[in-house]
């Protein structure tokens, strides 16, 4: 197979997953239907896609990256119970950002993962109790 229609078929991956998935499970999901798919292969195209900003690399510190198809600016929080990673819109962000690029800095990337516990887990955390 061309390698740009490898970079299409993972992008198209990556498109119906709303879930924020890692390489892995991306790589498990083409692997179905296209067995001779390497991990390899997988990687280095979420990669590129990223640097080309089609996708979103989302980097976590406690586990592996995650992507996103989402790549308007938006942020995320990340339980540490159930793994999920739920996107938050933060507007009230903006008037800071657009105050630090006016002061000087081009800002060309923004990470900002808040960990926790998602509604769901604290719920079930205290029905236990
Ligand atoms: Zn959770
Ligand atoms: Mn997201």
């Amino acid at each position: 197979m061309k390698y740009s229609k490898q970079r299409e078929m993972i992008f198209r991956a990556v498109q119906s997953m709303k879930t924020h998935p890692t390489a892995d499970e991306i790589y498990t999901v083409l692997r179905a239907k296209h067995p001779n798919i390497s991990l390899g292969t997988v990687y280095r195209n979420l990669n590129v896609l990223s640097e080309m900003g089609k996708i979103k690399k989302i980097r976590i510190s406690s586990g592996s990256d995650r992507f996103d198809f989402r790549v308007d600016d938006h942020y995320h929080m990340i339980c540490q119970a159930c793994g999920e990673v739920i996107d938050i819109e933060i507007p009230e962000l903006d008037p800071v950002l657009k105050r630090l690029e006016s002061e000087g800095f081009d800002i060309t990337e923004l990470n900002l993962n808040l960990r926790g516990i998602c509604n769901k887990c604290r719920r079930k955390k205290e029905e236990a109790i």
